[in-house]
């Protein structure tokens, strides 16, 4: 567990994370703005280097996001894992795989024909759930991509993407099944890959019904 103290580190261990002045968890600043970027790739380089919540102490590389810079589709998920740490790219693991082949069969694209991004850009430790904290301290940089994609619909997989974005405390379960105006665009909420894994059959089938909720939203067929 990350702690601005902790002390007796063997020698093999990462530095303690300590925050930068006026952007990090120790002044509070959870909810300060990134700075202001021209386009994702700008936006990509800050986060690269970003130290803003403990989660920057762990990681292989911060997971930025992938797709389209002018997609009409975004799918929000939670935080990466082992192999999206290792790999840089968000969902390429067995839930990736999951989402390419929903992706494939119910609204007829790959993943360059949408953008794919987390609610918190690097791995927690062990896959443990993202704190509110850092969350916080991350949201920004999802705000900020909103921004520059500016997509028609958002799919949020699963509970931390869709009570960050929805701004509810009701579960998945709740509140799926519909698609929510959110001004800019529409949001559908729909399960993780990984509960589809982990439950089967009426998840799935119930993610392809979310799946096709967007399809009509985006106007891609009947
Ligand atoms: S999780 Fe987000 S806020 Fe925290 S260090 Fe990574 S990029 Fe920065």
């Amino acid at each position: 567990m990350w702690s601005p103290g902790a002390g007796g580190r063997r020698r093999s261990e990462p530095a303690p994370f300590r925050a930068g002045p006026g952007r990090g968890p120790l002044d509070g600043q959870y909810h300060a703005a990134v700075a202001p970027a021209n386009d994702l790739a700008e936006l990509a380089r800050q986060a690269a280097v970003c130290v803003r919540c403990p989660l920057a102490e762990q990681r292989t590389q911060v997971v930025f996001g992938v797709g389209a810079p002018d997609a009409d589709l975004v799918f929000v998920g939670e935080a990466p894992g082992r192999d999206e740490d290792l790999q840089g790219e968000p969902f390429v693991g067995r839930s990736g795989k999951l989402l390419d082949r929903l992706m494939a069969e119910e609204l007829g694209i790959d993943r360059s024909r949408c953008y794919i991004a987390n609610v918190v850009k690097c791995r927690p430790p062990d896959n443990r759930d993202p704190r509110p904290d850092e969350i916080a301290s991350c949201r920004p940089y999802l705000s900020a991509q909103l921004e520059l994609i500016r997509p028609k619909v958002v799919v949020t997989l699963g509970n931390f993407a869709t009570k960050l974005l929805l701004q509810t405390d009701q579960g998945i379960t709740k509140v799926r099944g519909q698609a929510y105006p959110m001004g800019e665009f529409h949001l559908v909420p729909t399960y993780h890959p990984a509960a589809a894994l982990r439950s089967g059959g009426v998840v799935v089938a119930e993610m392809r019904a979310d799946l096709v909720r967007a399809k009509l939203l985006l106007g891609w067929g009947s």
